[in-house]
């Protein structure tokens, strides 16, 4: 059985210890000490990591009643010092000290219980059980809970018996009938939970509530605690920041100068859609001047898909007798287009040469469009169809 310091104080860091057991399982090199602050995963919390005689400890598993720590080799000596990430380890406690008084919290304000919590590595959340949560709810949760942090109430853990635990108003009964291990924040609650916590909830520092969504007919608040919290505001500070550097303005102002330009962009994209439109008519009127043959062929080096169907279709409707081919370096596009009484089924002449260029795509009688994975490709059809259709 391994002893676990981690119950008796979570800011033990450092130690000396004997390895009693030495363990090669398929997946690595496993020691088990006869004491140890490492805490294995559980409860929502993951493991500690740290060095084990200046070795790397990569994993922390329980298993019945010993603790088993995977190293990247075995020590030499049985003799070993022991140290914890503590800034990892401190950030856990943090997150979880948190997670308790967030949901001790929402039982007080709103009778909703936590029906799970989940510390990942970049947040948080718990799932609480509300069918609904209005947004001045969580403001009202977040003001709350914070106030409590300020409190700096005191957080204690110590083992009761089952029959003490039944004086006590637990949050959730235990899942196990001996060694109850109680966590309690002083006038907040009692908490059978075996993790590692902060001594006290100024240690906390500060819980932002970041966003909810429904979850499974419940509702997921997301949040992080203390430095998390510290580092979201840094990280919010700095796009901010560049944000008002780009608009070249105080951060009050941004959203409105963000409204303005948005209608400077649907006014410029309506001055361009008119433009463009009176350019493809003099572009389709130099084509239709320049026809030889019954077949109009042209390359151009900057337009859309979108504007070489328009073009395309401007001349068709202008004569009665005409085929345009069109294509584009700038999307390795090419498009067909014929007038009502020209002989060749657009879509079908595509459907059959496509294939031999790389091309994808097709159409209808009288307008036909395709792509390529390059413009050689795309120009090696252009040519063909171009010799083809003359
Ligand atoms: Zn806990």
């Amino acid at each position: 059985m391994t002893k676990k310091m981690y119950y008796d104080s979570a800011y033990l860091s450092q130690w000396e210890t004997n390895i009693v057991e030495t363990l090669e399982k398929e997946d690595g090199y496993y020691v088990i000490l006869e004491e140890t602050a490492f805490y294995p995963h559980g409860g929502g919390q993951p493991c500690d990591v740290g060095f084990i005689q200046g070795i790397p400890v990569l994993d922390v598993v329980s298993e019945a009643d010993v603790v088993l720590h995977k190293l990247e080799r075995m020590p030499d000596d049985s003799k070993v010092s022991c140290e914890i990430d503590w800034n990892r380890r401190f950030d856990h406690m943090q997150q979880h000290s948190g997670q308790h008084l967030l949901s001790a919290v929402c039982v007080d304000l709103y009778g909703m219980n936590t029906l799970s919590f989940h510390l990942g590595t970049d947040y948080c959340t718990i799932d609480v059980e509300a069918s609904e949560l209005s947004t001045s709810q969580l403001e009202s949760i977040e003001r709350e809970v914070n106030r409590q942090i300020y409190q700096n109430r005191e957080i204690l853990s110590y083992w009761v018996t089952e029959t003490e635990v039944k004086s006590l108003n637990l949050v959730k009964q235990p899942k196990v009938t001996e060694n109850i291990r109680i966590v309690e924040i002083k006038g907040i609650e009692y908490n059978a939970c075996g993790g590692t916590h902060v001594s006290s909830t100024g240690e906390i520092g500060m819980i932002k509530l970041l966003k909810m969504e429904k979850q499974k007919g419940n509702i997921r608040i997301y949040f992080k605690s203390g430095y998390r919290a510290l580092e979201e505001f840094n990280d919010s500070q700095r796009i901010l920041g560049t944000l008002s550097a780009k608009f070249k303005t105080g951060k009050d102002e941004i959203i409105q100068r963000i409204e303005k330009w948005e209608q400077e962009q649907k006014q410029l994209q309506a001055e361009l859609a008119i433009l463009k439109e009176q350019n493809n008519e003099y572009v389709a009127e130099q084509l239709l001047n320049n026809q030889e043959g019954s077949l109009i062929a042209y390359r151009f080096e900057d337009k859309t898909l979108k504007d070489l169907q328009s073009l395309a279709t401007k001349i068709t409707a202008h004569r009665d007798d005409v085929m345009v081919l069109l294509a584009t370096t700038a999307e390795n596009k090419v498009v067909l287009a014929r007038s009502n009484h020209s002989g060749h089924s657009c879509g079908a002449f595509f459907k059959e040469h496509l294939g031999k260029f790389n091309g994808k795509g097709g159409g209808s009688e009288v307008l036909a469009q395709a792509g390529f994975p390059t413009w050689e490709d795309a120009f090696a059809f252009y040519e063909f169809s171009s010799q083809n259709l003359k």
